[in-house]
């Protein structure tokens, strides 16, 4: 595809701006030769091309609303128009940051309720709405912790993470100055509790869990982690980024989890991907609700106010109140689905799930054979053994079929990981020609490897050096 740059004209324009109807002013007077740029290489194309453009170049992108997106992990559900019509508002856009409390009752207000909302959803005791995504939360909520335990003036370096966590865990409690110990997996895909018990010492904060964990699988063992953790004073952390998988059904709070956080971009059917904003709300038990970052929002009698009057708080870890609009578009899901929506869409969520878990089962290797929950793991590596055919080949084949690729190679604990989320809203006739895709890939990967290794064979560019790509990326386009 050409650039906007190459099929510039000079003279074209798409606007038709009319004359000026008052004085002229001379523009180097008003602001200072040396500040006037003269250089300023724009491209200039009619409407109709610009239009074209940009169109084009919207349709080699791929999103929820184009196709399938069972990219596991990510929880690619749609996201209804209804959140983005509410979001849009102009009470809710328009309103200025630093507006005072007394204007900003409605918002406030909204605030106030999700909080509540998602204490009542989670059986925390609190919630802040301040962080800005996952990783972000995971963050603040290790913050809780070590302030936590400064406070009791209680000295522990270590903080536990399975082996099949998210890189982010481990990254935000190095971030907090913690050394992190791995904690392995079971034959189930659970916690090895021999293995917790040994490390479980008065040397560690806590340790941080996902449940149902990247596995997608529900950890049986809950009550019990939760007693050893909390057995030698430790804190058990929740990575919530999997709540689709049991929002109705179980209560991270009544499970012994001390501090959780929250995906709204993932969970409450808000966009996300390209780096785009996120929310990263975190719940805590009371022991921790003195730690939560301010301003805090407090209502008295019928009002709300924002309070930064909290000694004990960890202090602000963002600038003003979060992603305001994503936490609207959450809000409007919970809202629109409302209690008994919520527990049906994680209902579908595990059924679409062990769905295509038995669908695929009898062609690609199932490592850990159990009921699943929002996702299934497989792996590729009866098709490595046959032909040489790896998961990224498999993955690269799929876009061909019009889906995007599951997420591959994550967890590491499987080895040529194939991880697929379908998520609740996709239909039976979908979950159907994307397993008769994957089935047509498996029996290809027999038949004709070469053509699996070659794909993708229908996109305009085909295999890419992805490190390349995201090391030393080449954006930069000079007239020749
Ligand atoms: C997505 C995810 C995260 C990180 O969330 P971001 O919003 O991308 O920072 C953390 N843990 C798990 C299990 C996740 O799936």
């Amino acid at each position: 595809m050409e650039l906007i740059f190459e099929i510039s004209k000079p003279g074209r324009n798409a606007a038709d701006v009319t004359a000026s109807d008052v004085p002229a002013v001379n523009i180097e007077d008003a602001i200072g030769k040396k500040y006037l740029r003269t250089d300023l290489d724009l491209p200039e194309v009619a409407e109709v091309d610009l239009v074209r453009h940009y169109t084009n170049l919207s349709r080699r992108n791929f999103g929820v609303d184009l196709g399938f997106y069972p990219l596991g992990s990510c929880t690619m559900k749609y996201n209804p128009k209804v959140n983005e019509n509410v979001a849009v508002l102009p009470g809710f856009t328009g309103l200025h940051p630093y507006a005072d409390d007394e204007s900003a009752q409605g918002n406030l207000q909204l605030m106030y309720e999700m909080q509540k909302y998602l204490s009542n959803i989670f059986g925390m005791a609190e919630f802040t709405l301040q962080p800005a995504a996952g990783a972000h939360g995971e963050l603040t909520g290790i913050m809780m912790i070590k302030k936590y335990f400064e406070k009791k003036n209680e000295k522990r370096p270590l903080i536990l993470i399975p082996d099949t966590a998210h890189g982010t865990n481990p990254a935000s409690g190095a971030l907090c100055g913690f050394e992190t110990v791995t904690l392995r997996s079971n034959s189930e895909g659970g916690v090895d509790i021999d293995h917790l018990m040994s490390l479980m010492t008065k040397d560690v904060a806590g340790l941080m869990l996902t449940n149902p964990n990247t596995l997608g699988l529900f950890e049986r063992n809950i009550e019990k982690v939760a007693q050893i953790v909390h057995g030698k004073g430790g804190l058990l952390y929740g990575d919530g980024a999997n709540a689709n998988a049991f929002l109705g059904k179980a209560r991270p709070g009544d499970l012994g989890f001390d501090v959780i956080q929250l995906n709204l971009h993932k969970t409450f059917s808000t966009p996300h991907g390209g780096g785009g904003p996120g929310s990263g709300p975190v719940g805590v038990c009371a022991k921790l609700v003195n730690y939560l970052p301010v301003p805090r929002i407090i209502k008295t009698g019928h009002s709300y106010s924002w309070s930064g009057k909290f000694p004990d708080t960890i202090g602000r870890i963002r600038s003003f109140y979060g992603n305001f609009n994503v936490v609207v578009k959450a809000y409007t899901y919970i809202r629109s689905l409302g209690a008994e929506g919520l527990t049906h869409a994680t209902e579908m969520a595990v059924l679409n799930a062990n769905y295509i878990k038995e669908k695929l089962k009898p062609y690609f290797d199932l490592p850990y054979d159990r009921v699943c929950m929002h996702e299934c793991v497989f792996s590729g590596k009866r098709q490595v053994a046959q032909n040489g055919v790896h998961t990224t080949d498999i993955a690269k084949r799929l876009i061909d079929f019009g889906y995007h690729p599951p997420t591959i190679y994550f967890p590491l604990i499987v080895p040529e990981a194939i991880m697929i989320e379908p998520t609740e809203t996709e239909s039976k006739e979908t979950l159907d020609t994307f397993c008769d895709a994957m089935i047509a890939i498996a029996n290809e990967a027999k038949e004709n490897p070469q053509r699996v290794k070659d794909a993708p064979l229908t996109t305009p560019v085909s295999r890419l050096d992805e490190v390349l790509a995201a090391r030393k990326p080449d954006v930069c386009w000079k007239r020749s």
